[in-house]
């Protein structure tokens, strides 16, 4: 079956589906994004990633082109469109099309927005849970704002192609105090040896991830204990249980950092009863 696209208000065939040469987000990344789970038909964590974009929008001054209620319609269909049970949900607003110039348009001109959708081999997923994954570490070289979801990606995409050439499932970011900032794609979690939850707060360094805050209400009903405060590398090379989430992977565990294995080299108890209470709680 072939793949649906959603193109400023137009439902398109994936492969015709594109942007003008001089859409600001094309030319300089002034656009933003989000990208939300689907499971059995249903969004997870729907409203978070709402509020998401709206703030990423309001931090760039992007009008938003679109209600919640707009919104939601358009992604019913294009799921409907694509057939997709289990998959995800990309959207993106640019700041629009206009003459190349750095500063915004004189005139102001609509936003872009696009939607796509994909399917997920949910099985595979659950697979590479179960066996957890490798982490490598790099500099995070990364601008001062990373609080916004913008698509502006490339230390991100960098720092994954990295891990991939490693054979790592992420790269985990390290500012310049030795500290972890976040995964190029999903926020970094660990486990001290009392059982504790230890993740960064979100500031300006990381972006708040919507699985993070939903992780937060999961070691709640689960009874454990989470720190916001940040962990040094050395710290998470010690650490009893690792892991990562963020809307595609959920909460996914982490059994190597580098060249140490982390606890037993297996995935750990209480990251995967998170994920476990991350599906049942959404
Ligand atoms: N940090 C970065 C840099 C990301 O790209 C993502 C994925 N969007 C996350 C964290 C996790 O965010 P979320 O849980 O909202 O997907």
């Amino acid at each position: 079956m072939s793949r649906i696209a959603y193109v400023d208000g137009q439902f398109v065939p994936h492969r015709q589906a594109s942007v003008h040469v001089e859409d600001r987000g094309f030319q300089f990344g002034d656009s933003i994004y989000e990208v939300w789970s689907v499971r059995q038909g249903k969004l997870l964590d729907e409203d978070g990633h709402f509020s998401r974009l709206e703030r990423s929008l309001a931090e760039l001054q992007i009008e938003n082109p679109r209600s919640r209620a707009s919104y939601r319609l358009v992604i019913r269909d294009l799921l409907r469109r694509n057939r997709i049970r289990d998959g995800l949900i990309y959207l993106q607003v640019s700041r629009g099309v206009a003459r190349r110039n750095h500063a915004f348009p004189h005139h102001p001109v609509p936003p872009t927005l696009v939607l796509t959708a994909k399917s997920v081999d949910v099985d595979k997923a659950e697979a590479q849970a179960a066996l957890g994954i490798a982490i490598i570490t790099l500099e995070d070289i990364r601008w001062g704002r990373c609080d916004i979801k913008t698509v502006n990606l490339l230390p991100n995409v960098l720092a994954k192609q990295s891990a991939v050439e490693a054979g790592a499932g992420e790269a985990w970011l390290i500012d310049r105090d030795g500290n972890v900032t976040e995964g190029s794609s999903s926020n970094a979690w660990i486990v001290t040896a009392n059982g504790v939850l230890v993740t960064r707060p979100a500031d300006n360094s990381i972006l708040c991830g919507i699985t993070r805050m939903r992780v937060f209400q999961c070691a709640k009903s689960l009874g454990f204990l989470v720190e916001e405060r940040a962990f040094s590398l050395e710290e998470a090379r010690l650490a009893r249980e690792s892991f990562i989430t963020s809307a595609s992977t959920f909460v996914t565990p982490v059994v190597k950092i580098d060249d140490q294995i982390i606890g037993n080299g297996a995935p750990g108890l209480m990251a995967l009863a998170l994920r476990s209470t991350y599906f049942k709680q959404n």
